[in-house]
């Protein structure tokens, strides 16, 4: 059993020292658990040492965890692959969604949000460096799609999301210039840039990321699926 509380410790002090470094303000960072294929009791260890937000890849685990835990505060963030036949699930049970690139699921999303509910915050998914994946809308789309995405109801968008290639740490600075000109030339306030996991948090710290996902370095290798 990997020590939780231990590697949480751990994850909170690289974030802090690596902003730090960066003259960032460590606070301007959120922390992303990422439980796939993790347990929920591991999760509720780590909001036991204080953990808040969560990443889940999958609906149907996603599901069976938020019943699981809904006993406890906890803003879910959605950030695997969606399908659009599946965003009533995420609209319902989720705060975030961090992989929506394309207008018809935030369509969707926003439609199927009840307005009862705060709005359902969504980044906009970018390819920034893979060619090869499907995931993610092209750079050079995003100025169009952040505008249209930004107008519909239910729906708050919160900035750009991002899964670089290991090693491309130069996508990281691309990412939070597509953001700044995106927020200039569009005049949108967007205030989340969600890029770095257990493997590569430094360098997108240093580039200003201020939302990192972190699932390994919390809580262990994954289980299979
Ligand atoms: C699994 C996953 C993570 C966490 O990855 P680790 O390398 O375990 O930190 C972050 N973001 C996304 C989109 C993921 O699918």
């Amino acid at each position: 059993m990997p020590n939780i509380a231990e590697n949480l410790t751990q994850v909170r002090d690289a974030i802090h020292s690596q902003a730090r470094t960066a003259g960032r303000d460590p606070a301007s960072v959120t922390l992303v658990a990422v439980g796939k294929t993790q347990p929920a009791r591991a999760l509720r260890e780590a909001f036991a040492h204080g953990q808040r937000d969560f990443g889940e890849n999958y609906l149907q685990e996603a599901l069976g965890k938020i019943d699981e835990l809904s006993d406890l505060p906890i803003t879910w963030h959605f950030i695997g692959a969606l399908q659009s036949n599946k965003t009533r699930i995420v609209a319902e049970h989720f705060h975030w969604v961090h992989t929506v690139d394309r207008l018809k699921l935030g369509e969707r999303l926003s439609a199927q949000r009840s307005p009862a509910l705060t709005p359902l915050n969504i980044c906009l998914q970018i390819n920034i460096d893979d060619e090869t994946s499907k995931a993610g809308c092209a750079p050079d789309e995003a100025f169009d799609l952040a505008a249209a995405l930004s107008k519909l109801p239910n729906l708050r968008l919160r900035g750009l999301m991002a899964i670089p290639k290991p090693g491309n740490s130069k996508a990281f600075v691309e990412l939070a210039r597509l953001q700044q000109e995106i927020g200039a030339r569009l005049s949108l306030s967007l205030d989340t840039l969600s890029m770095g996991m257990s493997a590569d948090l430094d360098a997108a710290i240093a580039a200003g990321s201020t939302l990192v996902r972190v699932g390994t370095a919390i809580f262990g290798e994954r289980n299979r699926a």
